[in-house]
């Protein structure tokens, strides 16, 4: 069965020399929709507590969210950080304290001090999607993720292949058989 839980991203971005409006640069509220598959944990009756999937999932699209996302390429990247150089906000600001973990993968980089994406692709749904899986394959069961951003949407499947150990009180994952919310070790 599927748990599923939805994430709310605004932020900024535009497809850097694409032939239409979205050359200039626009916003979003995105619409990120998390599916998690796995068994049902017996002891919770739950396949994933959603709260949890959006505590994991959050510490990095934290990153996203009131953010600018430009492709390493575009030219208004060094124009925006000499900007925020300028004003003193490249390196943080004390107003700035929704930081998600910086991360760097093949497809993005997070400058969380300042707000920034960085990234290799343009940054479509479709891109966005790519992305988020990169970031998150390792820490949550994937069995699909939607990206929605005005009219666009895109989806993508993906065959989850392993089961992750749950505790039966509260349904997080286990790390190394013991719960890390209640101390439950795994017998
Ligand atoms: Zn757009
Ligand atoms: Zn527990």
């Amino acid at each position: 069965m599927r748990s599923i839980t939805k994430f709310d991203l605004q932020y900024a971005h535009r497809f850097y020399k694409f032939q239409g409006e979205a050359q200039y640069l626009h916003g979003h509220t995105g619409i990120l929709t998390i599916e998690v598959e796995d068994s049902i944990e017996p002891g919770v009756n739950m396949v994933y507590p959603c709260n949890e999937i959006q505590k994991v999932a959050w510490d990095v699209l934290k990153n996203f969210d009131h953010a600018l996302i430009l492709r390493q390429d575009d030219p208004l990247l060094p124009a925006i950080l000499d900007v925020y150089e300028k004003q003193g906000i490249k390196n943080g600001a004390p107003s700035n304290k929704m930081k998600g973990e910086a991360f760097k993968t093949e497809l993005a980089t997070a400058y969380p001090d300042c707000r920034l994406v960085v990234t290799k692709e343009t940054m479509t749904v479709e891109g966005m999607i790519k992305i988020v899986y990169d970031l998150l394959k390792d820490k949550l069961n994937i069995a699909k993720l939607t990206f929605s951003s005005g009219v666009n949407a895109a989806t993508q499947e993906y065959k989850p292949t392993k089961t992750i150990d749950r505790c039966p009180l509260c349904g997080v994952a286990l790390v190394n058989g013991v719960c890390p919310k209640c101390g439950y070790r795994k017998k």
